[in-house]
């Protein structure tokens, strides 16, 4: 994971260090030496306003320091991993505890453009509740993409899960409300529903899903963005939570991202908590979000 960010960032970190000749680090020594950084971070798909923050993190945190030159690299190796790991610790909440304290059906709505990975997702979280003894009951919310509902169903099956559907083409908004319904009658205490990740030519996907959400006042709202679409993930991002409010994201296919950057970008542009990064294409690949391993797997 991240092995090009991890080099770029290493390299530009060491030749920063190297720079510092003096022995107490000036905010004009600093900054000079955090334009490779800069470049490395951007490189890296970490956006903009992020990568600047981040470097006047540093500055505001190492200016005045006295540091032995053998220490230089060490001492701003360690301010960068902090400084990383807490752009990524946004008060990240525990969905799984909050549906077992909620005594009403939980509804859990994973939103996101095609191929971002949403049905996976939502399939992988939904072995996680079922290791957890809860037998969520699966929404085809989706009524646009051709084979997305056989491929809920196709899951459902292998799960042993109860998949809620309509025909192609029909009110997503009802087909959640219908499975909200079927949890309550069934004592089921969560649902978890997939949606449209594209428009239906005449309907525009964002009124769609704030019809969703009216209709049926989601719990969750979890954002699915491919980790590999690098700094784009950041408007995405930005689209979901002014149409309807993101309560936090998944990152998928961080198993083959060697940049990296686009986790840091969300979680600082958006300020919502990373809830999990989707590791690979089995159930189990769908880890929590640890921005300690995280900012350590970046640097060393
Ligand atoms: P959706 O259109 O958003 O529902 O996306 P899908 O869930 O159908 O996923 C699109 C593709 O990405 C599929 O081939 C998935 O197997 C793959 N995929 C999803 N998550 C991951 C992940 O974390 N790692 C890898 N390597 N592939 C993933």
């Amino acid at each position: 994971m991240f092995s090009k960010f991890k080099d770029r960032v290493n390299d530009a970190l060491a030749k920063a260090s190297k720079e510092i000749t003096e022995k107490k680090l000036t905010r004009e020594d600093l900054e000079r030496v955090f334009g490779d950084l800069k470049i490395s971070l951007l490189q890296s798909d970490v956006a903009m306003e992020t990568a600047e923050e981040i470097c006047s993190d540093l500055t505001d945190k190492l200016e005045g320091k006295e540091v032995k030159r053998t220490e230089a690299e060490n001492t701003i190796k360690e301010s960068f991993r902090y400084t990383v790991k807490n752009i990524l610790s946004v008060n990240v909440p525990d969905v799984v505890d909050s549906i077992k304290s909620s005594d009403d059906v939980s509804l859990v709505l994973f939103l996101g453009f095609n191929g971002s990975g949403k049905t996976s997702t939502l399939v992988k979280f939904a072995s996680i509740l079922k290791n957890e003894g809860f037998e969520p009951v699966l929404a085809a919310g989706d009524t646009y993409r051709a084979a997305s509902i056989e491929q809920l169903e196709k899951h459902g099956d292998k799960l042993d899960l109860k998949v809620v559907k309509h025909d192609y083409g029909s009110d997503a908004a009802a087909v959640i409300y219908d499975a909200m319904e079927h949890a309550k009658a069934n004592d089921r205490k969560v649902v978890l529903a997939d949606t449209a990740g594209r428009s239906h030519s005449n309907t525009n996907l964002m009124d769609e899903l704030k019809k969703i959400c009216r209709v049926n006042s989601p719990n969750w709202k979890i954002l699915v963005i491919d980790s590999l679409t690098g700094n784009d993930s950041v408007e995405q991002a930005r689209r979901f939570e002014d149409a309807v409010g993101v309560d936090g994201v998944v990152l998928t296919k961080m198993d083959v991202n060697e940049k990296g950057g686009a986790a840091l970008s969300v979680a600082h542009t958006l300020g919502k908590p990373i809830l999990y990064i989707g590791t690979g294409q089995e159930y189990e690949d769908l880890e929590t979000f640890n921005p300690e391993a995280i900012s350590r797997s970046i640097l060393d």
